[in-house]
């Protein structure tokens, strides 16, 4: 995997990964393809649109269909038609949201399924394992999220865990998959520091930072950004994890992030708030009923060169399938268009004038 820096603006960076499957211009938005599918979303659409790389997610694959399933079938891009680059996390987050209990010990974490409530445990090497056996792009290490709050006594014995399994996930790296640490700390900036001194002298093909957007203030979560940032190299990618309101992604890109990924535009165009460039709307609202204009009049996507606001309302209150491919057709297409713009204005010098004209209407 070669990284390299095109432009940069302040702190803000445009850069290109280069994947055995592919280039990836950042700063990049993956959509998140859960359980192998950005629901309602076909790969070629997905291209289409411009998506460069897409996000899986280890726990919800291991459970369903099981990751030697997906190894025989060829591995996940064989298996969801997909040959673009695929980043796959760790399974640690999601234990650590979905499962309703779970146990973590020094040598990895117990976990009862929430699909039928079955245990298992997810250590490092078995993180390692799922990962090789899908066959991802990119691979995570396994992480303890440390949740909010946590003192810091928690938060530093949760830390040293972290770069223990970073540790043991490093060793069992194979060559083609490459490998990112995930900088944890809770809100502490000396944690957060020690953990990326630990990862950087472990060294990884690139570092996340974890552990944030969990339920703490707005305020933390920014500061914390913005400290971690400068403590990553910056001759390798900087992925801020699971973070994708788009004024977060403002404030996270102008600090030197790269790499993005949130289930947002996805969930939401489901749920029928969609994304425009006058701000957010919900389509189920009373105003739209009779409306025969485009969602967003400056967005050229399938969506909103075809259909009207009024039709979008009615397939959402009807509860179609429709109406679910077009909202995510649409969302989808605002996000990448939003991030290929930023990078414009990056390569061009423009990006503080690119965040002042976007963030009253990302508020
Ligand atoms: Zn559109």
């Amino acid at each position: 995997m070669k990284f390299t820096h095109e432009h940069t603006d302040g702190k803000a960076r445009a850069c290109l990964l280069e994947t055995g499957r592919g280039v990836i211009h950042t700063p990049s938005f993956m959509p998140v393809g859960t359980i192998g599918t950005v629901k309602a979303m076909s790969p070629d659409e997905l291209k289409e649109m411009g998506a460069e790389i897409i996000l899986c997610n280890t726990y919800h694959l291991y459970l369903r269909p099981g990751h030697e399933i997906i190894k025989s079938l060829g591995g996940i891009h064989t298996f969801m038609n997909w040959d673009r680059p695929v980043l796959t996390d760790s399974g640690g987050f999601q234990v650590y949201s979905l499962s309703a209990l779970r146990k973590i010990e020094d040598d990895g974490v117990h976990f009862k399924s929430h699909l039928d409530g079955s245990m298992h445990f997810l250590g490092p090497k078995e993180a390692m394992e799922i990962q090789q056996a899908l066959g991802s792009d990119i691979a995570m290490v396994l992480d303890d999220c440390t949740p909010y709050p946590s003192t810091h006594e928690y938060a530093f014995t949760s830390l040293y865990r972290t770069v223990r399994w970073a540790e043991q996930c490093k060793e069992l790296q194979r060559e083609g998959q490459a490998l990112f640490g995930i900088v944890q700390g809770g809100l502490f900036e000396d944690l957060r520091r020690k953990s990326a001194e630990e990862l950087i002298r472990i060294g990884f093909d690139g570092y996340a930072a974890g552990g944030l957007s969990v339920g703490e203030p707005k305020d933390d979560m920014h500061r914390m950004i913005s400290f971690t940032a400068p403590l990553l190299p910056e001759d390798k990618p900087r992925y801020l994890m699971g973070i994708g309101d788009l004024g977060d992604v403002l404030k996270a890109v102008e600090t030197g992030f790269d790499m993005f990924d949130c289930v947002m535009p996805t969930r939401n165009a489901r749920n029928g708030t969609l994304f425009t460039s006058r701000g957010r709307i919900s389509i189920k609202r009373e105003e739209f009923k009779a409306d025969p204009g485009p969602l967003d009049p400056e967005c050229q996507c399938y969506t909103c060169l075809n259909f009207s606001r009024g039709y979008l309302r009615h397939l959402f209150l009807s509860k179609e399938i429709l109406s679910m491919r077009l909202n995510t057709i649409h969302n989808l297409f605002f996000y990448l268009q939003f991030f290929e713009n930023m990078r414009k204005s990056i390569q061009e010098g423009n990006f503080t004038e690119f965040g002042t004209r976007w963030k009253p209407i990302l508020t």
